[in-house]
């Protein structure tokens, strides 16, 4: 029946950061019948899904892997590390870092939040200092958004190893990668983080429904002399579960098929090459949204997030009527501003399933939508973009 609602032909544009497009390999692999959770070829699932995941996250410690999203996975780092009453140290990068703050306060955790601005990066100078004044060392732990998705910033993670160990402080280092892990550079056992927070639904390729804990022996000891309440998340019972391939309860069995798929599709592009592709394509968005004359949230040259670009709109213009003029005319989701910069601020998602010509029809889509949206801007993003993809600008410049 005829509708007056438009109808969008070819493939929706999910360019959100994250949940991102999953590669139809993956949506193969995961279209399987579900097996026995408890007989010998989950086993062989759960054993090989728990050992990639090591590659993933460059760790030789377990990883931990819930049904679950990424709130999950950042309770289960709370609750396994910290006892009530704990003091933690956080830095506000953005609407992530405030959640996770809040949910840490949820669990009587007394939280030192630095104030940021939304638009750098933690400070690991600030970190320093502080963790230096705190010479009976109170703070249990520095908790950190490794990719801030509501901002588009890259906080540096190996720097605020460097700033805990200058500082000579015992805190435990406590890291959210939900965002950047498959995709932005990330080393867990050589930037000594302690638990690295993450989930299926962005760089993994995967839908949303796995969370992650990536644990180091320092947290593995805090875990067993950790007073705090816990079930569903205790990392104890898992481990002992996991050396054989199952989980205590019922795990998400067709979405760990995806996820053995989607380890070996980042197995075989190389982990440094899809970390390579990310910081290409985030370079084209950055000259394409120059060349518009817009300007470009994070502010510092060395925290651009490889995994999406979050634009200002010009005063006086709702990023979310535009957002809506994107997808009724070319069926393109963007990603929303969320609470202090809603309306203010559009994310255009450049990771996970990825290619330049996908880049290419983003970028074009976002072009055509200025204009249709009467956003006052200038001509020629997409040209500036190509430039950087085919490396025109690079041969000019040496020519
Ligand atoms: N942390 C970051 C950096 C995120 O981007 C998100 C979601 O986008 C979350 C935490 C929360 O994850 P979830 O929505 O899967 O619970």
């Amino acid at each position: 029946m005829a509708t007056n609602a438009p109808v969008h032909t070819g493939r929706h544009f999910l360019q959100i950061p994250g949940p991102t497009n999953v590669p139809d390999r993956v949506l193969r692999a995961m279209d399987m019948p579900t097996i026995d959770h408890r007989g010998p070829e989950f086993a062989k699932l759960g054993l090989e899904v728990l050992e990639g995941c090591k590659d993933v996250f460059r760790t030789k410690n377990p990883v931990i892997i819930y049904p679950s999203s990424g709130t999950g996975a950042w309770e289960a780092a709370i609750v396994n590390t910290l006892s009530q009453g704990d003091k933690v140290l956080m830095a506000e990068t953005g609407h992530f870092a405030t959640l996770w703050c809040t949910l840490a306060k949820k669990f009587n955790i007394e939280v030192e939040f630095l104030p940021g601005d939304w638009r750098h990066g933690a400070s690991p100078e600030q970190i320093e200092a502080r963790l230096r004044e705190d010479r009976a060392h109170t703070i249990k732990a520095v908790m950190v958004v490794h990719n801030e998705t509501s901002t588009g910033v890259t906080s540096r993670i190996a720097a605020i190893r460097k700033a805990i160990d200058g500082a000579g402080h015992p805190a435990l280092f406590l890291v959210d990668t939900i965002s950047s892990l498959g995709s932005i550079e990330y080393n867990h056992d050589a930037w000594g983080v302690d638990v690295t927070v993450s989930c299926s639904q962005k760089g993994l390729m995967l839908p949303p429904g796995l969370g992650f804990n990536a644990i180091s022996d320092k947290a593995m000891a805090a875990a067993k002399a950790n007073t705090m309440p816990r079930s569903y998340w205790d990392w104890h019972e898992i481990i002992g579960s996991n050396k054989s391939g199952g989980w205590p309860y019922t795990p998400a069995t067709n979405m760990l098929y995806g996820l053995k798929e989607a380890i070996t599709m980042l197995q075989e592009e190389g982990l440094d090459n899809v970390f390579a592709r990310h910081l290409r394509h985030a370079a084209a968005t950055r000259a394409a949204v120059r060349a518009w004359d817009l300007e470009i949230l994070c502010l510092n040259e060395d925290e651009h997030s490889p995994i999406l670009t979050a634009v200002l709109m010009p005063d006086g213009h709702d990023a979310d009527r535009f957002r809506q003029v994107t997808l009724d005319n070319f069926d393109m989701s963007l990603g929303a501003g969320l609470s202090k910069v809603k309306g203010k601020v559009f994310r255009i998602g450049h990771l996970g399933h990825f290619n330049d010509l996908m880049l290419m029809g983003t970028l074009a889509g976002v072009e055509m939508g200025l204009a249709l949206a009467k956003v006052p801007h200038r001509a020629g993003g997409v040209t500036a973009a190509m430039g950087v993809l085919t490396g025109a600008e690079a041969k000019a410049a040496r020519s």
